[in-house]
């Protein structure tokens, strides 16, 4: 039942959608966009500055790859609308999320995301007016929803597999997946398929052996599996190798990158 992939994921767009819709009649938050200029050396040793004080994926790459991944940030940053909602606006955010975006798509050619324009930032976790629940993160068709004080705390402690930008980003792309006209690469769509099928005998295996491993959020639909596991894998690869090797290298595979290796980006497979 739990990979059943299109039925859950069409009761989880509903459900998000009615959250969505309470923010985006909210008028108090604030947009910025940013012109996709001509990213100068100058621009580049900043955001290397920053991006490299908060993420440490960024620090474990080879140069070149650093290069690609300020490049694809900046470019990131110039095509979304950051709103704040309920906050005043802080520089760093929107170059922090963009590149929160790129580390968990640096592996695959299209990365931009482009169902989602717009992406909502609020100071803390939030309740909607007709929920109960308390959300610090979450995707809607309207956009990209993350708490910044616990977009902080996930990269503050990177090894806890927790980290609510790649969990909702991860989200965000698989909703790109299901969105046959935008954007994810021909490759990412057959080894998310894959992933999908793998699900399966990996979650029979975790309830009798491992189900600790991965924490319990992770077995609430699969879509909630995709996201906690895409956690897990780039907040401590090696353990996940180690307690579910067949997730981490079907993830190596959908992502077209492997952490535990040196030069971290694969080839895309054939
Ligand atoms: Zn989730």
């Amino acid at each position: 039942m739990l990979c059943r992939l299109a039925s859950l994921y069409l009761n989880h767009h509903l459900f998000m959608n009615n959250i969505g819709e309470y923010f985006f009649n909210d008028n108090t938050g604030k947009v910025t966009t940013a012109a996709d200029d001509e990213f100068t050396s100058e621009m580049e040793t900043d955001y290397a500055n920053l991006i490299s004080l908060y993420i440490p994926y960024y620090n474990q790459l080879p140069e070149e790859l650093k290069k690609r991944f300020l490049r694809r940030a900046y470019h990131f940053r110039s095509i979304k609308n950051f709103h704040y909602v309920g906050m005043a606006e802080l520089a760093e955010i929107p170059i922090l999320v963009s590149a929160a975006a790129v580390q968990l798509t640096l592996g695959l050619e299209k990365y931009e995301l482009p169902f989602f324009k717009n992406i909502y930032i609020t100071p803390d976790a939030y309740k909607t007016a007709e929920e109960t629940e308390t959300f610090i993160g979450h995707v809607s068709p309207d956009g990209i929803y993350i708490s910044w004080k616990y977009f902080l705390q996930g990269y503050a402690d990177s090894t806890d597999n927790v980290n609510v930008a790649i969990h909702e980003l991860a989200h965000a792309l698989a909703h790109e997946y299901f969105m046959e006209e935008t954007g994810v690469d021909a490759d990412f769509r057959t080894d998310f398929t894959k992933f999908s099928e793998v699900c399966g005998p990996v979650l029979a295996k975790i309830s009798t052996q491992k189900r600790s491993y991965l924490r319990n959020y992770a077995f609430t639909n699969f879509q909630e599996f995709w996201a906690v596991s895409v956690e897990a894998f780039f907040e401590s690869p090696a353990a996940l190798r180690e307690n579910l090797p067949q997730l981490y290298a079907s993830l190596c595979n959908v992502l077209n990158q492997d952490l535990l290796t040196e030069n971290k980006i694969l080839p895309v497979s054939a």
